[in-house]
């Protein structure tokens, strides 16, 4: 109970802290031992412990002691979880799933054009009041659909190979309809191993693939790790049994899949790793004058990148801005849907910290979502401004 763990929490101020958390779990369980009615405390602790809880387990960065109270919260998730089978489907037929997700946001975009962006806007934050928070917010920051991608064979030619991970997400949202980046998270990414050399390769059936997080978040740990393994699988075929390195776009699931690899050898990398490692000297960096500003995700901190991220946004950058308070934004994958109050207390302080900034970098594009939507300037992957500001490097 030191409460060192709390000045990272986005919930504290909004609702609990993790030390709150686990005090009052225990002061729920202690209750129940002594035959005490916990039903109210209970109801009240499903949203101010469970729900606004980011469960990305910053908090164990900063526990002397290792206590990740995101753990916890899945676990007490999990135990709700009551949607197995709708899991399991999702899971079998995850390219379905996605095509869903493709049509919603093809949906929301038809409304914008329709409507116009002021319009819908107002339109859905009266319909998302009137159904309690049940029906999402639409803001300016959503993303524009992707369509189904085709990946094409492999070319097989002298270069050094990469297989690229393009996660679910990056799979399906494109960039916002007012973002001057109008190239796809993954063309972009693709552009510029390309540009370093690399042939890029991608895993077989590609559009059913995801790490779990999804369903891990969710509390549906079997699910997630069924899809994990059989991701793993994949890229363990795709880069010849570990031989090529293999490049995820989004530090959240490269978190997930480097950890308990056990005898699965595989060289994954995050954007941040990937470049410093591979694309650095490969490039040559010619800084623009345009502040940046930087948020390092949750996971960017748990796979000990986030100087390494900075640094290369310096080289990119004569400016770097890193605002100040802001450790995690409360975007969670889809809480920033879900529970968007979270999002918007974490980064209530994002605005005026990066207000002469030109645009905002990050490596993960759920983050960019709730990032772009608090702060009034664009957010972009990393690989966005590497490539702006790179060109190859002459040998
Ligand atoms: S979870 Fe860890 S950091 Fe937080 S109050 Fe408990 S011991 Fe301290
Ligand atoms: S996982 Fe994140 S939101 Fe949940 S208690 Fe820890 S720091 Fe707070």
């Amino acid at each position: 109970e030191c409460g060192f763990c709390e000045p990272v929490c986005p919930s504290k101020g909004l609702t609990l802290s993790p030390r709150q958390r686990i005090v009052m779990w225990r002061d729920i369980q202690a209750k129940k031992r002594a035959g005490i009615d916990t039903r109210e405390l209970l109801h009240s602790y499903q949203y101010q412990g469970i729900d606004t809880c980011a469960a990305t387990g910053l908090c164990a960065q900063r526990c002397p002691v290792g206590i990740n109270t995101g753990e916890l919260v899945k676990k007490l998730r999990s135990q709700a979880a009551d949607h197995a089978k709708t899991a399991d489907w999702l899971a079998e037929h995850f390219h379905t799933a996605l095509g869903g997700a493709r049509f919603t946001l093809t949906a929301a975009n038809s409304a914008r054009k329709l409507l116009g962006a002021p319009r819908l806007g107002r339109l859905s934050a009266a319909l998302s009041k009137a159904s309690k928070g049940r029906l999402p917010q639409w803001t300016p920051a959503l993303p524009q659909p992707l369509r189904t991608l085709d990946f094409g064979p492999a070319s097989n030619d002298a270069r050094p190979r990469v297989v690229y991970l393009a996660t679910c997400v990056s799979r399906v949202m494109g960039p916002a309809y007012a973002d001057r980046e109008q190239s796809s998270l993954l063309d972009k990414t693709r552009a510029l191993l390309e540009k370093a050399g690399y042939q890029v390769v991608f895993p077989d059936n590609a559009d059913s693939l995801c790490c779990g997080q999804p369903f891990a978040s969710k509390g549906y740990p079997e699910q997630a790790e069924h899809k994990r393994q059989e991701l793993l699988n994949a890229l363990l075929h795709a880069s010849r049994g570990g031989l090529d390195p293999i490049y995820c776009d989004t530090s959240p699931c490269t978190l997930r899949l480097v950890q308990d690899l056990g005898e699965t050898r595989l060289d994954l990398y995050d954007p941040v790793r990937f470049i410093r490692t591979h694309l650095v000297d490969r490039l040559e960096f010619s800084p623009q004058d345009e502040p940046v500003a930087v948020h390092v995700t949750c996971s960017t901190q748990h796979l000990g990148e986030s100087q390494a991220l900075i640094d290369l946004a310096r080289r990119c950058s004569k400016q770097v801005v890193i605002p100040e308070g802001i450790h995690c934004c409360g975007f969670a994958g889809d809480k920033g849907f879900t529970t968007p109050e979270l999002n918007a207390h974490s980064l209530r302080s994002l605005k005026n910290a990066v207000q002469h900034c030109s645009e905002g970098i990050s490596t993960s594009r759920t983050c960019e979502i709730g990032l772009s939507s608090h702060s009034g300037i664009d957010y972009h992957g990393l690989v966005y401004l590497v490539d702006r500001v790179t060109r190859p490097r002459s040998i």
